[in-house]
């Protein structure tokens, strides 16, 4: 934690500040953003082919005009290909929702950053909660995988989190504080500057409960300020924080509103088109 690091807005622009916390949160709730938005779809274990070319032909009619945000749709493995050449001549842009930490080789089960640029992939995501959960990735795994990924001109977004019994401790933190600096280990301050983070409580997470927005807000301040601790005021500027969790049209306008809060990792609502379409709809109309 890096409780001397402050956000604080300026008439002109966002800037880090060494000395007390004393910003009070209405007081950074003002519109200026500076990074571009990126909104994604993670579509988890779900989607045949047929069904995803369905639902990526919809969202194409849906979001053709869009410019001034990335929006990104993350299918399935078994869905890449198809999806890949169905959005080629559109804004929608592609990830995946795991790589291998190793390139070609003798890793039974595995994918390799080759084989998904391959398939014009340019973002992947990264210890998603169900993955530390289920398949038990650490940090440390979570790193040499983002350093794999930009080592191969793929995007990380890297997702981080605290469960309910950690934030009724009081140790969200603690908890995001740790894995986010042990998932960015090693990463120059470029890469770090290029990775896209994930702020994704598990509490809220295809739960229907989403973080209020002084919720949300504070978290990502506070994981500016730990990137700022290890990277310096610049790559905190930069870096783009998604919120993820429980995210959907009626709620996405006022927590993408948030000055920290640089888009969003939808789950549930971006297997429909409507959901997804009009998360995106709203956000854009509240960030204009
Ligand atoms: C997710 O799985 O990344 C997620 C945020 O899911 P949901 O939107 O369904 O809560």
């Amino acid at each position: 934690m890096c409780p001397s690091v402050r956000w604080i807005k300026t008439p002109s622009k966002n800037r880090l500040e060494l000395g007390p916390k004393t910003a009070t949160l209405p007081d950074l709730l003002v519109m200026d953003k500076e990074r571009r938005l990126i909104i994604a779809g993670n579509w988890k274990c779900n989607k045949t082919v047929a069904e995803a070319l369905d639902l990526v032909n919809g969202l194409k009619r849906e979001l053709v005009a869009v410019t001034e945000a990335d929006i990104v749709i993350c299918p399935p493995f078994t869905a890449l290909d198809a999806v890949s050449k169905a959005i080629f001549d559109s804004p929608l842009r592609l990830g995946a929702q795991n790589l291998s930490e190793q390139g070609y080789g003798a890793f039974t089960g595995e994918i390799a950053p080759g084989m998904l640029r391959d398939l014009s992939v340019r973002y992947v995501i990264l210890g998603h909660s169900e993955r530390r959960q289920y398949q038990a990735e650490s940090d440390a795994l979570v790193a040499r995988k983002a350093a794999n990924a930009h080592a191969n001109n793929l995007v990380p977004i890297v997702c981080v989190g605290e469960t309910l019994a950690e934030r009724e401790a009081s140790i969200t933190e603690k908890v995001v504080g740790t894995q986010v600096r042990g998932s960015l280990a090693g990463l120059t301050v470029e890469q770090v500057e290029q990775t896209v983070l994930a702020y994704e409580p598990v509490w809220a997470i295809g739960t229907g409960k989403t973080a209020t927005t002084a919720q949300a807000q504070e978290v990502h301040f506070f994981i500016r300020s730990v990137v700022a601790s290890l990277h310096g005021e610049t790559t905190a500027r930069r870096i783009r924080i998604q919120y993820g969790g429980s995210v959907k049209p009626g709620n996405a306008r006022e927590l993408l509103g948030q000055p920290d809060v640089d888009g969003a990792l939808v789950g549930g609502a971006s297997l429909e088109v409507r959901n997804f379409a009009d998360i995106v709809k709203n956000t854009l109309q509240a960030t204009a």
